[in-house]
């Protein structure tokens, strides 16, 4: 280009320009082209009486199709079909995120057909370590989605639930606890007489309405009654602070609440705040819990090495699925720290959170989103279930689930027709509530 006649800079079209542009990125090497679709040289498996494509056949394992399906009350649903007709089913919903987290599935979606569902740890590494950017709530959720669908698709395969291909069970049930209270806690005694009837032994609740940054303290005085009328029902109980109560009153709560000896104390603390966290764990005997909010272990390492929480709590919707909150609680494990899934979601990440449990030595007990109060209009946590008797709880606890994969079977054609009306009508994802002071500054949620 001559100086009297300057490119017009970023609309140049001129084939040289072009040909520098491709040489800024580097051509896929050999190894990079070989693995396109990840690791394919396998042994094929022997199938399954109850798989059914032939023995023989090329690779029945392939990813032929992967879909996602937004369902009231707030559910996102991924399911991927196999060459073998072999169908897996996984959730990532991420609460009041459903769009962010469909665009992900949608670019997944796109790369992992044709790759191998038996290599779930190959894909996991691809979707994880090959774009360069990870975790995340939203990448994370997508991932999970589609982890706890291949697992199902794994246990499908071979005919043997989850929890027998992650080292066999140690426990003949897992604890679970349901909800009380709501989003502004309020009548938490004849909700817990309910739960109480229901069969749970354990509930939790939350801990305060929205809080200012300092507040009266006596704003903390309705919590700690409600805590003492719930532990006259004989119910053990959970308070979830939600992030809601920042340090000032924190401080506070937890030593107002002791006496009462509460299960846990959630995210007593916003994530992030790890040395503050472990001057809260030094002040408190009551046991903390968090971990809803965090992805991966390594998010979950500062709060082991500090030795600043008791029970960790990953979203199996959120945190990498079943590959990656199994290798969370192995980790767990190594701090005397226990594992409790967050689980506030629908009935696929339910069951996988139970696979977890039925098979993790340091699993305490599990969220169970029955009758929850974000569960409205008439859909619930079995309402796209045709065995819902998987899910009864008796003495506190869920019974081994024996079926295979997730041993969880859909009504497809209600999840099919339910995304479908949300789209035709135009619904919009369920959002979170926003919470305001009295001088109009915004709250946490
Ligand atoms: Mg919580």
């Amino acid at each position: 280009m001559s100086a009297s006649n300057p490119a017009n800079l970023g609309a140049s079209t001129l084939d040289t320009d072009l040909a520098d542009r491709k040489a800024a990125y580097l051509p896929p090497s050999e190894l990079a082209v070989k693995y396109a679709k990840g690791l394919q040289a396998h042994t094929p498996p022997t199938p399954h009486t109850s798989a059914t494509y032939a023995a023989g056949a090329a690779n029945p394992h392939l990813i032929k199709k992967i879909e996602s399906f937004y369902v009231r009350p707030r559910w996102l649903f991924v399911r991927i079909e196999t060459e073998g007709g072999v169908v897996g089913w996984g959730e990532g919903t991420l609460e009041g995120h459903t769009e962010a987290v469909e665009g992900s599935l949608k670019d997944i979606s796109r790369r992992l057909i044709g790759w191998d569902a038996m290599n779930i740890e190959d894909i996991y590494s691809y979707l994880h370590r090959h774009r360069f950017y990870r975790a995340g709530e939203v990448l994370m959720s997508a991932m999970s989605g589609i982890d706890i669908a291949l697992w199902d698709i794994k246990g499908k395969v071979f005919g043997v639930p989850v929890w027998q291909l992650l080292g066999g069970k140690v426990r003949e049930s897992a604890p679970v606890y349901g909800w009380i209270g709501g989003d502004r806690p309020s009548d938490v005694l004849e909700q817990a007489k309910a739960r109480k009837a229901q069969g749970f032994t354990r509930v939790k609740m939350n801990g305060t309405e929205s809080l200012g940054w300092l507040d009266s303290p006596h704003a903390l005085d309705e919590t700690v009654k409600r805590l003492a009328e719930v532990k006259s029902v004989g119910l053990d109980a959970g308070l979830d602070f939600h992030g809601r109560v920042h340090k000032p009153m924190a401080k506070q709560l937890a030593k107002l609440l002791e006496p009462h000896r509460p299960l846990f104390i959630e995210e007593p603390l916003l994530p992030g705040y790890v040395k503050e966290m472990k001057d809260l764990y030094n002040q408190t005997s009551i046991p903390i819990a968090l971990g809803e909010r965090l992805f991966t272990r390594e998010q979950f390492k500062p709060y082991f090495e500090l030795g600043c929480i008791d029970i960790a709590q990953p979203d199996i919707a959120h945190s990498g699925g079943i590959s990656e909150t199994k290798k969370i609680a192995t980790m767990a494990e190594a701090y005397d720290i226990a594992i409790a899934p967050h689980c506030p979601l629908g009935p696929l990440a339910f069951a996988a959170s139970l696979q977890i449990g039925f098979c993790t030595p340091n699993f305490v007990v599990c969220e169970m989103s029955w009758k929850m109060h974000y569960n409205t209009g008439g859909f619930d946590l079995f309402t796209y279930m045709s065995n819902p008797e998987v899910f009864t709880v008796r003495e506190g606890s869920i019974s081994l689930l024996t079926g295979p994969g997730l041993g969880v079977e859909l009504n497809e054609e209600l999840i099919r027709s339910e995304a479908a009306l949300v789209i035709k009508e135009g619904i919009e994802p369920w959002q979170n509530p926003l919470f305001r002071g009295p001088d109009g500054s915004v709250r946490e949620w």
